[in-house]
């Protein structure tokens, strides 16, 4: 069996699409399935409408959470629900088309434990396209793991691959691709056109999606914490040199921009010197900070998500 996971927020516009499309593309996929809806913290008619779905249909499930928590831990919601041999992720506003699917499951069932969809092109603004590709390019040049380029969670799992990510990677916040390449396996992309939102408006604010970079970048590399270092002797090597510039300044009594050592003007370099370095201080604070946050974050082990209610019609 395979199991298609859909994470669902404010998708009203979207559902009846989306369920006639996946349940149309269904017969390509040769094997019993169920569609697992993820309910999180909709505030339109979505739930309503997942009901009656899962109600008329078997092959629907609903896994509403107590509220909304967000993209990836919905995702960690339904995979954790679902009980397919492949687990499959997709959006549910019809950017990642069902009826590419078979072709993801064939690459599955020749072995391929992950089968990851890359987009080739991206119907989206130039400056968000911009942010995308210039993100995918600095974390992977960053992160201690390989992450492949312009892949986001659109894919298809082997249960062996949700294993490790249902039981084996505790961490709260979520960042399921890159746990995805964390966990390794046969792992191979296949490349699909990404289409527009079919409707309604985007669920990923800027905040969000800042959130989900910062998750990224933060969790999948230490390079933020080397690059205090890195500073540091940036900083400390032209310093040094400068102070026994100034040295000889005074012993030799050479002159610096027309002015003799007695005569030699310090503030502005003073000034401009201690605000370059107080803001360098602020940053690596920042950066600490991000970390020491992110470890509260992890050591208080609070639940990702919490489902109130799966619901499912009994057969
Ligand atoms: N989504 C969610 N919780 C959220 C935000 C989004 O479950 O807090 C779902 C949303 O319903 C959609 C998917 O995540 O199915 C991707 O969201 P969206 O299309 O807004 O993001 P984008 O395609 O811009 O990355
Ligand atoms: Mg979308």
């Amino acid at each position: 069996m395979i199991s298609i996971v859909i994470p669902i927020y404010n998708e009203e516009e979207n559902l009846d699409n989306l369920y006639n499309r996946l349940t149309a593309a269904a017969p390509s996929w040769n094997e019993d399935y169920e569609i697992v809806l993820v309910d999180d913290g909709s505030r339109d008619k979505s739930l309503t409408m997942m009901r009656v779905m899962a109600a008329k249909d078997s092959h629907v499930k609903v896994v509403k959470l107590s509220r909304n928590f967000g993209h990836q831990p919905a995702i960690s919601a339904g995979i954790k629900v679902a009980k397919g041999d492949a687990i499959i992720i997709m959006d549910g506003d019809l950017q990642d088309p069902p009826e590419e699917l078979y072709r993801f499951l064939d690459k599955w069932r020749e072995g391929y434990e992950v089968v990851y969809a890359v987009r080739t092109k991206r119907k989206e603004g130039f400056f968000k396209k911009l942010a995308y590709s210039s993100f995918y390019r600095l974390l992977a040049w960053v992160s201690d793991i390989e992450i492949p380029l312009d892949s986001g969670d659109f894919c298809v799992m082997d249960r062996k691959v949700v294993n490790v990510l249902v039981e084996e990677m505790p961490e709260q916040i979520r960042f399921v691709r890159g746990m995805r390449a964390y966990a390794g396996f046969k792992q191979v992309g296949v490349t699909y056109e990404r289409a527009e939102r079919a409707a309604g408006e985007v669920k990923y604010t800027f905040k969000k999606l800042m959130k989900l970079a910062l998750d990224g970048l933060f969790g999948f590399s230490s390079f933020p914490l080397r690059l205090a270092t890195y500073m540091g002797f940036f900083i400390s090597i032209p310093s040094f040199l400068v102070g026994i510039f100034f040295i000889l300044h005074r012993i030799i009594g050479f002159k610096v921009f027309g002015h003799s050592p007695e005569e030699t003007p310090g503030t502005a370099t003073l000034a401009v010197g201690m605000y370059f370095l107080s803001g360098v201080i602020l940053i690596i604070l920042g950066i600490l900070g991000e970390y020491i946050g992110r470890i509260y974050i992890e050591v208080k082990r609070r639940p990702f998500f919490v489902i109130d209610e799966v619901i499912e019609k009994k057969s």
